[in-house]
C-alpha cells in the first residue's frame, strides 16, 4: 500500500494517514507473526508527494503558495520519518504524469493499493477517476471540512442556498455526532513538542531566502500562534476583525488552504476551552467559528455544484452577462492605482505580502465588479495568482458574493462606498499610511479621499480617482438592473 499526500500536508487529524498507518502496522504484525522474512517486507512504509509546477500554474497557484507548500513538504518528510514512513517527493509536470508515475510505482511495489484524502476540485477528481480507470485501487477519505460534504441538506435533500439555515443544520450534525465524531490526533514528536524542549528561537527560525519566509511552518503555528490566538484574541475577534490595522484575525488561511492544519483540529481546540460554544451560536465568541462554517459552506457548495470550478456564475440570471472590460481600469486596480486610498493600500498589501485582510478583500472585489464593471472572474484569477492562501472554493465564493452572482451573495444594489468603508474601518488611517507612505503627510480628515487637499496644497503625492464614486454607483445599478 502507498500513501499519496496532496492537499493534506499534515500528520494530525488525517483520516487517510490514520488508516494507512493502521493497515501498515497490521500487515507488519501478521508478516512477523508468520515468521515471514521475505525481503519485500520493508521496515518503512511508502508515501509520495508530487511537485507539479506546470499543473499548479494552470490552476493559477501563486509562487508564494507553492513555496509554502514546498517548505511544508520538507517538514512533513521529517515528521513522517518518526512515524516510520518514507516520503518520496517527485517532480512531474502535470496530472497525466502523476497517474503514469503512480501506475509504475504500484507495479514496482507489487501493490495496486493507494490511499489518499479526496480533493474537491473537478480536475483533481477527474485525475483520481483516471487513476482508478488505470487499475489503481484508490481508497479515498475526507479531510478538508468539519462536517462531511453531502451531509448538510435541506428537507428536499438538497444543498442549502442560504448560509444561516446551512449553519443551523451544520451545528445540528455536530451536536448529533458529538465529540466521537472528531478523530484522534496522530501524535508525532513535532506536535507533542514541549516548548521547553524546543526553544522559541529555534521555533521561530525562518528560512529567510524563501518567498513565504514571513509565514512560519505549521508546527510553529500549532505551538505558538494558535494557543495565543485562542487565549488572547478569540474573545475580541467579533469586535476587532474588520479593522485591517489591528492584527485581530488568526492568519491561519494559508495553512488551511494547503491542508497543513485541519479545520476539525481547530474546532476541537476551541471546544476544549469552550465546551458549550456550539450551543450558543449567537454569542460573539462564536463569530470566529462562524468563519469556519463559511469555509465549509463554500466547499459543500462546490461539492454539489462542480461547475463552479469552471467559473460559472452560481446564479443563472447572470450566466450570459457580458461585463464590459477596460484594460486600463483593470491594470490600475491590480497595481493599486485607482485613486481610492483604501483600495490601493489593500492591493499593495496583496502585491507585497501575498495576503489581504478579509474586509479589504470585500472592498476591492466590490470596487472591481461594481465601480469598474469588470468581470469577477478577472479578479478571482488575479487573487489566485497572488494569494498565499489561494483556495478555489473560498475565493470563488468570496468573488461571487461580492459580484452578487453567487449563492447567498450580497444583493446587487449593495455597493460598498470605498470612502465610507475607509472612514469606518481605518479611522486613524494607520493601514492606509502603512501601504501608501506617500500620503503620510495628508491629515486624517482628508486621507480617505485626499485629492482636494493634494490639489489645494500643490502636492504631487497621489494619482487622481479613476472613476467618480457616485457616477460609478449609478452605472453599476443600471448595468445590474
Ligand atoms: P480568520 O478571520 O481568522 O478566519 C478563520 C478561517 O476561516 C480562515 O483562515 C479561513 O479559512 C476561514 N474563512 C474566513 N472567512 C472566510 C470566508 N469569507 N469564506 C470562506 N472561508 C473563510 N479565503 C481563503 O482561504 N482563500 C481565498 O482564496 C480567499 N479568497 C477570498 C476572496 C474574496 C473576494 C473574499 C471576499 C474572501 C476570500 N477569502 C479567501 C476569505 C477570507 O478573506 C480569508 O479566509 C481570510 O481573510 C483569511 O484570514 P484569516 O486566516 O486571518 O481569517
Amino acid at each position: 500500500m502507498i500513501f499519496w499526500f496532496r492537499n493534506d500536508l499534515r500528520t494530525h487529524d488525517n483520516p487517510a494517514l490514520q488508516y494507512f498507518i493502521n493497515s501498515f502496522s497490521n500487515t507488519r504484525l501478521s508478516n512477523n507473526s508468520s515468521a515471514n522474512t521475505s525481503e519485500s517486507v520493508t521496515n518503512m512504509a511508502k508515501a509520495i508527494f508530487f511537485i507539479s509546477e506546470k499543473q499548479w500554474q494552470l490552476h493559477d497557484w501563486s509562487p508564494i503558495k507553492v513555496d509554502l507548500i514546498k517548505r511544508h513538504v520538507k517538514q512533513l518528510s521529517e515528521q513522517l520519518t518518526q512515524l516510520n514512513i518514507k516520503l518520496d517527493i517527485v517532480e512531474v509536470d502535470d496530472f497525466q504524469q502523476q497517474i503514469q508515475y503512480l501506475a509504475e510505482l504500484t507495479k514496482r511495489y507489487n501493490t495496486n493499493e493507494v490511499v489518499a484524502n479526496s480533493e474537491l476540485e473537478v480536475n483533481e477528481q477527474a485525475r483520481d477517476q483516471q487513476c482508478i480507470d488505470a487499475g489503481i485501487n484508490l481508497t479515498l477519505f475526507e479531510s478538508d471540512v468539519i462536517v462531511p460534504k453531502g451531509k448538510v441538506l435541506n428537507q428536499s435533500n438538497e444543498m442549502y442556498k442560504v448560509f444561516t439555515p446551512f449553519k443551523r443544520a451544520w451545528l445540528k450534525y455536530i451536536r448529533d455526532h458529538g465529540f466521537d465524531y472528531f478523530p484522534k490526533l496522530i501524535q508525532t514528536e513535532q506536535n507533542e513538542a514541549d516548548p521547553a524542549k524546543t526553544s522559541p528561537s529555534e521555533l521561530t527560525k525562518r528560512d529567510t531566502d524563501s518567498p513565504s519566509a514571513s509565514w512560519p511552518l505549521a508546527n510553529v503555528v500549532e505551538q505558538l500562534v494558535i494557543p495565543s490566538f485562542i487565549q488572547d484574541k478569540l474573545a475580541y475577534y467579533d469586535e476587532e476583525r474588520d479593522f485591517p490595522a489591528i492584527k485581530a484575525t488568526s492568519g491561519l488561511s494559508p495553512y488551511l488552504a494547503i491542508g497543513a492544519i485541519s479545520p476539525r483540529y481547530l474546532l476541537r481546540l476551541i471546544l476544549n476551552k469552550h465546551p458549550d460554544i456550539l450551543l450558543s451560536p449567537d454569542l460573539p465568541l462564536f463569530t470566529w467559528i462562524n468563519e469556519l462554517v463559511w469555509r465549509d459552506f463554500y466547499r459543500h457548495l462546490i461539492f454539489h455544484n462542480p461547475n463552479l470550478c469552471k467559473h460559472q456564475c452560481f446564479n443563472d440570471k447572470y450566466k450570459s452577462t457580458l461585463w464590459p472590460h477596460n484594460e486600463s481600469y483593470f491594470n490600475a486596480w491590480c497595481n493599486g492605482k485607482t485613486g481610492y486610498p483604501l483600495v490601493d493600500a489593500a492591493m499593495r498589501q496583496l502585491n507585497q505580502t501575498g495576503w489581504m485582510h478579509n474586509r479589504l478583500r470585500m472592498v476591492v472585489a466590490s470596487f472591481l465588479t461594481k465601480h469598474l464593471l469588470i468581470d469577477w472572474r478577472q479578479g478571482e484569477k488575479y487573487f489566485m495568482q497572488k494569494l498565499i492562501d489561494g483556495d478555489l472554493a473560498a475565493n470563488n465564493g468570496g468573488w461571487q458574493w461580492a459580484a452578487s452572482t453567487g449563492c447567498d451573495a450580497q444583493p446587487y444594489f449593495r455597493i460598498f462606498n470605498p470612502i465610507l468603508q475607509s472612514k469606518r474601518f481605518d479611522p486613524n488611517g494607520e493601514f492606509i499610511r502603512k501601504y501608501l507612505p506617500e500620503l503620510s503627510e495628508v491629515p486624517i480628515k482628508e486621507l480617505h479621499l485626499p485629492h482636494g487637499y493634494i490639489k489645494k496644497n500643490n502636492l504631487d503625492a497621489y494619482w487622481p480617482a479613476i472613476v467618480d464614486h457616485k457616477e460609478a454607483r449609478e452605472a453599476a445599478l443600471n448595468f445590474y438592473k
